[in-house]
Protein backbone atom coordinates (compact mmCIF):
# COMPACT_ATOMS: atom_id res chain seq x y z
CA UNK A 1 0.00 0.00 0.00
CA UNK A 2 1.26 3.72 -0.76
CA UNK A 3 0.20 5.89 1.95
CA UNK A 4 0.50 9.29 1.59
CA UNK A 5 0.63 11.60 4.68
CA UNK A 6 -0.22 15.28 4.63
CA UNK A 7 1.60 17.11 8.44
CA UNK A 8 4.13 16.82 10.93
CA UNK A 9 2.44 17.09 13.79
CA UNK A 10 1.44 15.08 16.33
CA UNK A 11 -1.33 13.28 14.24
CA UNK A 12 1.37 12.58 10.99
CA UNK A 13 4.03 11.44 12.95
CA UNK A 14 2.57 9.12 15.52
CA UNK A 15 0.48 7.50 12.70
CA UNK A 16 3.37 7.17 10.42
CA UNK A 17 5.44 6.16 12.70
CA UNK A 18 2.86 3.50 14.22
CA UNK A 19 2.32 2.53 10.50
CA UNK A 20 5.90 1.69 9.23
CA UNK A 21 6.05 -0.97 12.73
CA UNK A 22 2.53 -2.49 11.70
CA UNK A 23 3.00 -2.47 7.80
CA UNK A 24 6.41 -3.33 7.27
CA UNK A 25 5.64 -3.42 3.36
CA UNK A 26 4.28 -0.50 3.05
CA UNK A 27 5.22 2.70 1.12
CA UNK A 28 4.77 5.66 3.30
CA UNK A 29 5.67 9.61 2.59
CA UNK A 30 5.09 12.24 4.64
CA UNK A 31 4.79 15.60 3.29
CA UNK A 32 5.50 18.84 5.18
CA UNK A 33 5.75 22.30 5.31
CA UNK A 34 8.18 22.71 7.99
CA UNK A 35 11.79 22.04 8.22
CA UNK A 36 11.95 22.51 12.19
CA UNK A 37 11.34 18.83 12.70
CA UNK A 38 8.62 17.39 14.71
CA UNK A 39 8.15 19.06 17.88
CA UNK A 40 5.79 19.53 20.51
CA UNK A 41 2.95 22.36 20.08
CA UNK A 42 1.80 22.42 24.11
CA UNK A 43 5.76 23.46 24.76
CA UNK A 44 5.16 26.65 22.74
CA UNK A 45 3.72 27.79 26.05
CA UNK A 46 6.52 27.75 27.70
CA UNK A 47 8.63 29.58 24.91
CA UNK A 48 9.43 32.53 26.43
CA UNK A 49 10.68 31.13 29.97
CA UNK A 50 12.80 28.40 28.77
CA UNK A 51 15.97 29.91 27.13
CA UNK A 52 16.83 26.84 25.42
CA UNK A 53 13.38 26.19 24.04
CA UNK A 54 14.27 26.05 20.62
CA UNK A 55 16.41 22.78 20.87
CA UNK A 56 13.93 21.14 23.84
CA UNK A 57 11.11 21.33 21.95
CA UNK A 58 11.93 19.66 19.13
CA UNK A 59 10.74 15.88 19.93
CA UNK A 60 12.29 13.73 16.40
CA UNK A 61 14.18 15.14 13.55
CA UNK A 62 12.97 14.43 10.03
CA UNK A 63 16.11 12.29 9.48
CA UNK A 64 15.56 10.35 12.18
CA UNK A 65 12.03 9.19 10.92
CA UNK A 66 13.68 9.13 7.17
CA UNK A 67 16.26 6.00 9.38
CA UNK A 68 12.52 4.35 10.04
CA UNK A 69 11.90 4.36 6.87
CA UNK A 70 9.50 6.83 6.40
CA UNK A 71 9.99 8.98 3.18
CA UNK A 72 9.74 13.16 4.45
CA UNK A 73 9.72 15.64 2.11
CA UNK A 74 9.86 18.65 4.45
CA UNK A 75 9.41 22.49 3.19
CA UNK A 76 7.03 21.72 0.92
CA UNK A 77 2.85 22.32 0.62
CA UNK A 78 0.74 20.29 -0.34
CA UNK A 79 -1.36 22.70 -3.20
CA UNK A 80 -3.88 20.81 -4.42
CA UNK A 81 -5.89 17.23 -4.12
CA UNK A 82 -7.46 15.49 -7.50
CA UNK A 83 -9.39 12.56 -6.10
CA UNK A 84 -10.29 11.06 -8.83
CA UNK A 85 -7.14 9.89 -9.95
CA UNK A 86 -5.66 9.66 -6.29
CA UNK A 87 -2.81 12.08 -6.58
CA UNK A 88 -1.52 15.03 -4.08
CA UNK A 89 0.19 17.86 -6.02
CA UNK A 90 2.70 19.58 -3.97
CA UNK A 91 4.67 22.51 -4.57
CA UNK A 92 8.77 22.64 -2.99
CA UNK A 93 11.42 24.48 -3.10
CA UNK A 94 12.12 23.80 -6.86
CA UNK A 95 9.16 22.48 -8.89
CA UNK A 96 5.48 21.84 -8.69
CA UNK A 97 5.25 17.89 -8.21
CA UNK A 98 2.61 15.31 -8.23
CA UNK A 99 2.26 12.24 -6.32
CA UNK A 100 -0.16 9.34 -6.47
CA UNK A 101 -2.02 7.47 -3.25
CA UNK A 102 -3.64 4.32 -2.01
CA UNK A 103 -4.81 6.35 1.10
CA UNK A 104 -4.16 9.28 1.41
CA UNK A 105 -4.56 10.51 5.51
CA UNK A 106 -5.04 14.50 6.00
CA UNK A 107 -2.94 15.89 9.30
CA UNK A 108 -2.92 19.47 8.35
CA UNK A 109 -3.80 20.55 11.79
CA UNK A 110 -5.22 24.22 12.57
CA UNK A 111 -3.93 27.85 12.11
CA UNK A 112 -5.02 30.61 14.50
CA UNK A 113 -8.40 31.51 14.10
CA UNK A 114 -8.53 35.73 13.64
CA UNK A 115 -11.54 37.03 13.74
CA UNK A 116 -12.89 39.08 10.74
CA UNK A 117 -13.01 41.97 12.44
CA UNK A 118 -9.52 41.76 13.01
CA UNK A 119 -8.01 40.77 9.54
CA UNK A 120 -7.78 44.78 8.01
CA UNK A 121 -5.10 44.88 10.96
CA UNK A 122 -3.12 41.09 10.19
CA UNK A 123 0.09 43.04 9.83
CA UNK A 124 -0.20 44.99 12.95
CA UNK A 125 -0.14 41.89 15.23
CA UNK A 126 1.38 38.79 15.80
CA UNK A 127 -0.18 35.37 15.84
CA UNK A 128 1.20 32.30 18.76
CA UNK A 129 0.71 28.76 16.68
CA UNK A 130 3.62 27.35 15.89
CA UNK A 131 7.43 27.69 16.20
CA UNK A 132 8.36 29.73 13.27
CA UNK A 133 6.08 32.29 15.23
CA UNK A 134 7.60 31.51 18.23
CA UNK A 135 11.16 31.75 16.95
CA UNK A 136 9.78 35.10 15.46
CA UNK A 137 8.19 36.73 18.44
CA UNK A 138 11.37 35.60 21.01
CA UNK A 139 14.01 37.60 18.33
CA UNK A 140 11.91 40.41 18.32
CA UNK A 141 11.98 40.13 22.72
CA UNK A 142 15.64 39.91 22.26
CA UNK A 143 15.52 42.79 19.41
CA UNK A 144 13.91 45.68 21.44
CA UNK A 145 14.97 44.23 25.26
CA UNK A 146 18.51 45.03 23.57
CA UNK A 147 17.49 48.24 22.09
CA UNK A 148 15.05 50.21 24.65
CA UNK A 149 16.97 47.95 27.62
CA UNK A 150 13.91 47.73 29.38
CA UNK A 151 10.69 45.14 29.71
CA UNK A 152 8.64 44.69 26.63
CA UNK A 153 4.97 45.54 27.00
CA UNK A 154 2.72 43.15 25.36
CA UNK A 155 -0.97 42.99 24.44
CA UNK A 156 -2.77 39.98 24.32
CA UNK A 157 -5.68 40.01 22.81
CA UNK A 158 -7.70 36.52 23.85
CA UNK A 159 -8.16 35.58 27.46
CA UNK A 160 -9.10 31.77 26.36
CA UNK A 161 -6.86 28.63 26.46
CA UNK A 162 -4.05 29.88 24.95
CA UNK A 163 -3.81 33.49 25.29
CA UNK A 164 -3.93 32.94 29.17
CA UNK A 165 -1.07 30.33 28.94
CA UNK A 166 1.34 32.86 26.85
CA UNK A 167 0.63 36.00 28.91
CA UNK A 168 1.52 34.45 32.32
CA UNK A 169 4.70 32.91 30.27
CA UNK A 170 5.58 36.50 29.05
CA UNK A 171 5.01 37.67 32.78
CA UNK A 172 6.41 35.62 34.45
CA UNK A 173 10.01 36.20 32.33
CA UNK A 174 10.14 39.44 33.37
CA UNK A 175 7.89 41.28 30.62
CA UNK A 176 4.88 43.74 31.30
CA UNK A 177 1.23 42.29 29.73
CA UNK A 178 -2.07 43.58 29.39
CA UNK A 179 -4.99 40.38 28.36
CA UNK A 180 -8.10 41.97 26.79
CA UNK A 181 -10.59 39.41 26.49
CA UNK A 182 -14.01 40.00 24.85
CA UNK A 183 -16.13 38.01 27.59
CA UNK A 184 -16.45 38.56 31.28
CA UNK A 185 -14.42 35.95 32.51
CA UNK A 186 -11.34 34.07 31.25
CA UNK A 187 -11.31 30.11 29.83
CA UNK A 188 -15.05 30.48 29.86
CA UNK A 189 -15.49 27.46 27.36
CA UNK A 190 -13.59 25.16 29.23
CA UNK A 191 -13.79 26.91 33.04
CA UNK A 192 -16.72 26.85 35.43
CA UNK A 193 -16.80 30.56 37.15
CA UNK A 194 -15.28 29.73 40.58
CA UNK A 195 -12.18 28.37 38.18
CA UNK A 196 -12.44 31.39 35.86
CA UNK A 197 -11.34 33.59 38.82
CA UNK A 198 -9.32 31.82 40.40
CA UNK A 199 -7.30 32.12 37.53
CA UNK A 200 -8.09 35.82 37.39
CA UNK A 201 -6.50 36.09 41.05
CA UNK A 202 -3.27 33.95 39.71
CA UNK A 203 -3.05 36.02 36.42
CA UNK A 204 -3.49 39.40 38.50
CA UNK A 205 -0.80 38.39 41.27
CA UNK A 206 1.97 37.74 37.87
CA UNK A 207 0.90 41.85 37.33
CA UNK A 208 -0.79 40.80 34.49
CA UNK A 209 -3.62 43.93 33.67
CA UNK A 210 -6.57 41.50 32.76
CA UNK A 211 -9.15 43.84 30.98
CA UNK A 212 -12.63 42.17 30.39
CA UNK A 213 -15.34 43.28 27.90
CA UNK A 214 -13.14 44.63 25.08
CA UNK A 215 -14.83 45.36 22.10
CA UNK A 216 -11.48 45.87 19.75
CA UNK A 217 -12.21 48.71 17.52
CA UNK A 218 -8.15 49.37 15.55
CA UNK A 219 -5.12 47.49 16.34
CA UNK A 220 -2.57 49.80 14.67
CA UNK A 221 1.08 49.18 14.72
CA UNK A 222 3.42 52.09 13.81
CA UNK A 223 7.40 51.35 13.63
CA UNK A 224 7.90 49.52 17.70
CA UNK A 225 4.84 50.59 18.27
CA UNK A 226 1.24 48.93 18.81
CA UNK A 227 -2.17 50.87 19.39
CA UNK A 228 -4.96 49.41 20.34
CA UNK A 229 -8.48 50.95 20.44
CA UNK A 230 -11.58 49.01 22.10
CA UNK A 231 -14.58 50.47 23.35
CA UNK A 232 -12.62 50.74 26.59
CA UNK A 233 -9.93 53.03 25.57
CA UNK A 234 -6.72 53.41 23.90
CA UNK A 235 -3.60 51.20 24.93
CA UNK A 236 0.28 51.37 23.55
CA UNK A 237 2.25 48.41 23.40
CA UNK A 238 5.68 46.98 21.65
CA UNK A 239 3.62 44.15 20.07
CA UNK A 240 0.12 42.67 20.16
CA UNK A 241 -0.42 38.95 19.75
CA UNK A 242 -4.00 37.94 19.17
CA UNK A 243 -5.54 34.63 20.35
CA UNK A 244 -8.89 34.09 19.87
CA UNK A 245 -8.96 29.90 19.38
CA UNK A 246 -7.94 28.11 16.30
CA UNK A 247 -9.21 27.07 12.26
CA UNK A 248 -8.90 23.40 10.97
CA UNK A 249 -6.98 23.86 8.01
CA UNK A 250 -9.53 22.29 6.13
CA UNK A 251 -9.14 24.28 2.52
CA UNK A 252 -7.16 21.51 0.58
CA UNK A 253 -10.20 19.10 1.62
CA UNK A 254 -13.13 22.21 0.64
CA UNK A 255 -11.40 22.23 -3.13
CA UNK A 256 -11.84 18.95 -4.10
CA UNK A 257 -15.25 18.36 -2.73
CA UNK A 258 -14.71 16.76 0.53
CA UNK A 259 -18.08 17.39 3.31
CA UNK A 260 -16.70 19.72 5.30
CA UNK A 261 -18.09 21.80 8.57
CA UNK A 262 -15.79 23.38 11.29
CA UNK A 263 -13.14 20.90 10.58
CA UNK A 264 -13.11 17.67 7.30
CA UNK A 265 -16.03 15.38 8.37
CA UNK A 266 -15.24 12.53 9.26
CA UNK A 267 -17.04 9.18 10.13
CA UNK A 268 -15.83 6.85 13.26
CA UNK A 269 -13.43 4.97 11.53
CA UNK A 270 -12.22 8.67 10.69
CA UNK A 271 -13.00 8.30 6.86
CA UNK A 272 -13.68 11.21 4.61
CA UNK A 273 -16.48 11.50 2.32
CA UNK A 274 -13.93 9.85 -0.39
CA UNK A 275 -13.56 6.45 1.25
CA UNK A 276 -8.82 6.35 0.59
CA UNK A 277 -9.21 9.73 2.29
CA UNK A 278 -8.97 9.92 5.91
CA UNK A 279 -8.62 12.64 8.44
CA UNK A 280 -7.42 12.79 12.33
CA UNK A 281 -6.16 15.35 14.23
CA UNK A 282 -7.43 19.00 14.61
CA UNK A 283 -8.84 18.84 11.62
CA UNK A 284 -10.69 16.02 11.64
CA UNK A 285 -14.10 16.71 12.84
CA UNK A 286 -16.10 13.57 14.10
CA UNK A 287 -19.94 12.44 13.67
CA UNK A 288 -20.52 13.97 16.75
CA UNK A 289 -18.88 17.19 15.70
CA UNK A 290 -16.36 17.46 17.90
CA UNK A 291 -12.58 18.41 17.23
CA UNK A 292 -10.64 16.09 19.32
CA UNK A 293 -8.15 18.69 19.31
CA UNK A 294 -5.64 17.74 22.35
CA UNK A 295 -2.94 15.68 22.16
CA UNK A 296 -4.73 12.54 24.33
CA UNK A 297 -7.36 11.75 21.68
CA UNK A 298 -4.99 12.82 18.93
CA UNK A 299 -1.88 10.00 19.25
CA UNK A 300 -5.12 7.66 20.42
CA UNK A 301 -6.52 8.30 16.76
CA UNK A 302 -3.49 8.16 15.22
CA UNK A 303 -2.61 5.00 16.98
CA UNK A 304 -6.11 3.68 15.99
CA UNK A 305 -6.13 4.42 12.16
CA UNK A 306 -2.63 3.20 11.69
CA UNK A 307 -4.30 -0.40 13.39
CA UNK A 308 -7.22 0.15 11.13
CA UNK A 309 -5.55 0.68 8.15
CA UNK A 310 -3.06 -2.23 9.09
CA UNK A 311 -6.32 -4.81 9.16
CA UNK A 312 -5.18 -5.48 12.47
CA UNK A 313 -8.36 -3.22 14.39
CA UNK A 314 -11.96 -3.81 13.35
CA UNK A 315 -14.14 -1.63 15.93
CA UNK A 316 -14.77 1.62 15.19
CA UNK A 317 -12.55 4.31 16.96
CA UNK A 318 -14.02 5.92 20.22
CA UNK A 319 -12.39 8.69 22.16
CA UNK A 320 -10.33 8.23 25.44
CA UNK A 321 -11.21 9.86 28.75
CA UNK A 322 -9.30 12.60 28.92
CA UNK A 323 -9.01 15.88 30.08
CA UNK A 324 -7.04 19.69 29.10
CA UNK A 325 -4.62 21.78 31.62
CA UNK A 326 -4.13 24.95 30.98
CA UNK A 327 -0.32 25.73 31.72
CA UNK A 328 -0.58 29.02 33.25
CA UNK A 329 2.23 29.46 36.18
CA UNK A 330 0.90 28.95 39.37
CA UNK A 331 -2.54 27.67 38.74
CA UNK A 332 -4.48 24.63 38.99
CA UNK A 333 -8.55 24.47 38.90
CA UNK A 334 -10.50 23.01 41.04
CA UNK A 335 -13.09 21.32 38.80
CA UNK A 336 -12.95 19.20 35.30
CA UNK A 337 -12.53 21.48 32.43
CA UNK A 338 -15.26 21.38 29.92
CA UNK A 339 -14.89 19.62 26.49
C1 LIG B 1 0.44 27.19 22.11
C2 LIG B 1 -0.29 25.87 22.13
C3 LIG B 1 -0.36 25.14 23.30
C4 LIG B 1 -1.06 23.94 23.35
N1 LIG B 1 -1.07 23.23 24.51
C5 LIG B 1 -1.71 22.04 24.56
C6 LIG B 1 -1.70 21.25 25.75
O1 LIG B 1 -1.12 21.63 26.77
N2 LIG B 1 -2.35 20.05 25.73
C7 LIG B 1 -2.99 19.58 24.62
O2 LIG B 1 -3.55 18.49 24.67
N3 LIG B 1 -3.03 20.32 23.49
C8 LIG B 1 -2.40 21.53 23.42
N4 LIG B 1 -2.42 22.27 22.27
C9 LIG B 1 -3.15 21.73 21.11
C10 LIG B 1 -2.30 20.66 20.40
O3 LIG B 1 -0.98 21.13 20.28
C11 LIG B 1 -2.91 20.38 19.04
O4 LIG B 1 -4.19 19.84 19.24
C12 LIG B 1 -2.06 19.39 18.24
O5 LIG B 1 -0.72 19.80 18.17
C13 LIG B 1 -2.61 19.24 16.83
O6 LIG B 1 -1.84 18.32 16.15
P1 LIG B 1 -2.07 18.03 14.59
O7 LIG B 1 -1.03 17.03 14.21
O8 LIG B 1 -3.49 17.72 14.33
O9 LIG B 1 -1.80 19.41 13.86
P2 LIG B 1 -0.52 20.38 13.80
O10 LIG B 1 0.34 20.22 14.97
O11 LIG B 1 -1.12 21.71 13.49
O12 LIG B 1 0.28 19.89 12.55
C14 LIG B 1 -0.18 20.09 11.23
C15 LIG B 1 0.97 19.97 10.28
O13 LIG B 1 0.49 20.05 8.94
C16 LIG B 1 1.36 20.86 8.16
N5 LIG B 1 0.58 21.35 7.02
C17 LIG B 1 -0.60 22.01 7.05
N6 LIG B 1 -1.04 22.26 5.81
C18 LIG B 1 -0.12 21.75 4.96
C19 LIG B 1 0.00 21.69 3.53
N7 LIG B 1 -0.95 22.20 2.72
N8 LIG B 1 1.10 21.13 2.99
C20 LIG B 1 2.07 20.60 3.80
N9 LIG B 1 2.00 20.59 5.15
C21 LIG B 1 0.93 21.16 5.72
C22 LIG B 1 1.78 21.94 9.15
O14 LIG B 1 2.94 22.58 8.71
C23 LIG B 1 2.00 21.08 10.39
O15 LIG B 1 3.25 20.43 10.37
C24 LIG B 1 -1.71 23.46 22.19
C25 LIG B 1 -1.66 24.20 20.99
C26 LIG B 1 -0.94 25.39 20.96
C27 LIG B 1 -0.88 26.17 19.65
Amino acid sequence: MNIIIIGSGIAGVTFAEKFRTLSPEAEITLLTKENYGYYSRPMLSRGFSQDDIEQLIIIKSFDKLRKQNIRVLENVTVTALDKAVQTVHIQGIKAIETLDYDRLIIATGSAAFIPPPFRPYCDSFYLFNSLHDLIELRQLRKRILHEKKRAMKWGIIGGGLIGCEVASDLAVSGDKVSLLHAEDRLMERQLVAEDSLKLLAVMQSHSIDVKFQQAIQTIEKAGDQTSVISNDGHFEFDAVIVSCGFKPRIDLAEQVGLETQRGIRVNQTLQTSDKHIFALGDVAELPDSKLYAYILPIRHQALWLAAYLSAQETASWQPPAFSAVAKVHGFKADYPYVF
